[in-house]
């Protein structure tokens, strides 16, 4: 599996459909300060479902919209897909390639896709869990994420590791299925006492 493009609209500093290409290998971003080198790596984030501003450096998720410029009205809502080569079935699902998309208008709502179908975020996050894409996971490191590592407790460390060692959606599958099994035992004892008032 490997990054093959990201399609950017309206988000930060790309006010215009930009498109960025990669070939496999070492691609190495470079420009000036503040040119929007980090703006892609935020891009990749979000459209990985990233839900917290201040992660994409802002105050509220809204900044990710393109504000405007002294020559250029702001727009209202910002789009990002990434394109992934999935011949190799590293993630999990039939697709050679894979597409995964996530709008949002300045009204607050977001829409997500998998390739051009609406989904939920569940789902993006489903189908990169144990792959080592995820949001959460090691493929991005920022800017003091080593420190992070090196400090934070033991558990969230161990998360890590979990996630490289693949084991994540089957914590995941776990928990939904204790979750509903849950569920299942509280209307059985509803039916329990129904049956109960009519004997
Ligand atoms: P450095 O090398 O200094 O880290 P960089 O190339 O990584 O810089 P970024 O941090 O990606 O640059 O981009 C910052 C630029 O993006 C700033 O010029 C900022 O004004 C612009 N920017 C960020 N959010 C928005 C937004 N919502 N609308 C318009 N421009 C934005």
């Amino acid at each position: 599996m490997f990054l093959k493009r990201i399609d950017v609209t309206g988000f930060k500093s790309f006010a215009d459909h930009t498109e960025i290409a990669f070939s496999p290998g070492i691609t190495a971003v470079v420009g000036p300060n503040g040119s929007g080198k980090s703006n892609i790596a935020d891009a990749i984030r979000w459209v990985l479902g990233e839900q917290s501003a201040r992660t994409l450096r802002g105050a509220k998720m809204e900044d990710v919209i393109f504000a405007g410029t002294e020559t250029r009205r702001a727009i209202n809502f910002c789009e990002v897909s990434l394109t992934l080569d999935n011949s190799d079935q590293h993630l999990g699902v039939v697709f050679d390639e894979v597409t995964v998309t996530r709008r949002m208008y300045r009204s607050g709502e977001s829409e997500y896709m998998i390739n051009k179908q609406a989904c939920r975020l569940k789902d993006i996050a489903e189908l990169f869990m144990d792959s080592g894409m995820g949001r959460e996971s090691y493929s991005i490191i920022g800017q003091g994420k080593i420190d992070e590592m090196l400090s934070t407790r033991a558990e969230d460390r161990r998360g890590a590791f979990e996630d490289a060692a693949g084991i994540v959606k089957f914590k995941f599958r776990k928990k939904e299925a204790e979750r509903r099994l849950a569920e299942t035992d509280q209307n059985i004892t509803r039916v329990d006492d129904i049956l109960d008032e009519l004997h």
